[in-house]
């Protein structure tokens, strides 16, 4: 018999949308591979594809702006994050929430969402991703993100967009309530506009909140 050379289909079916048309899931298939990311996970470079929603760019590199699935598009290549809706129920747009930073990049700050204000402050069960964005910081231009917020800051801050979990500063009471020396590691103390550090001294900027340092949420 005839060996006839089969190729891997490598080519992944996409159905034909329209323009403007919602993608919808097939209902029955079981997706083989969810691929969940979370805000900051890196997904891809610029030079493969074209970053589409649910992501953004920095240095080249494509991330994840939300929680999501990773979907590619082989046609157009392209590459976007479709948001999972499967965030704590009783958050909500308008939530004011208390969260650790955990990272900075250029553009926006990574948050996990530890509690929510007002609602017996109890612990949402499973920790969220959110995001700050550079234009969400204050009511000033933001020359550098990281002169705001620093990994391991304790922030408060209020949820304005529950789709791509997109947090805001911009309020006097809002902002960093606590936040460790860079150095040495030791809780930094308000001086002013400032965070002094109280063991070596250093000065460090901030977006303090008015809170900073009273335990006050
Ligand atoms: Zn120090």
């Amino acid at each position: 018999m005839e060996e006839l050379p089969q190729e891997a289909g490598e080519e992944v079916e996409q159905p034909e949308v329209q323009p403007g048309e919602q993608i919808e899931e097939p209902p029955e298939e079981e997706p083989e591979e969810k691929n969940i990311v979370l805000p900051g996970d890196l997904i891809g470079t610029s030079e493969e594809f074209t970053p589409k929603s649910g992501t953004f760019v920095d240095k080249g590199n494509i991330y994840a702006a939300t929680t999501g699935v990773v979907k590619i598009n082989t046609r157009e290549r392209s590459i976007s994050v479709m948001p999972v809706t499967n965030v704590p129920p009783h958050l909500q747009a308008g939530d004011i929430v208390v969260g650790q930073v955990t990272d900075v990049k250029d553009s926006v700050a990574l948050v996990e969402i530890a509690s929510i204000k007002g609602r017996g402050e109890r612990e949402i069960v499973n920790a969220e991703q959110a995001a700050i964005h550079v234009s969400n910081v204050k009511d000033a231009y933001v020359k550098e993100l990281s002169s705001e917020f620093s990994p391991f800051d304790i922030v408060k801050a209020k949820v304005i967009d529950m789709r791509n979990m997109r947090l805001s500063t911009v309020n006097k009471e809002l902002g960093v309530m606590k936040a460790y020396c860079s150095n040495c590691r030791t809780v930094l103390k308000r001086d002013n506009s400032k965070l002094k550090c109280p063991n070596c001294g250093r000065i460090e900027t901030r977006k303090i909140s008015s809170d900073y340092g009273t335990g006050i949420v």
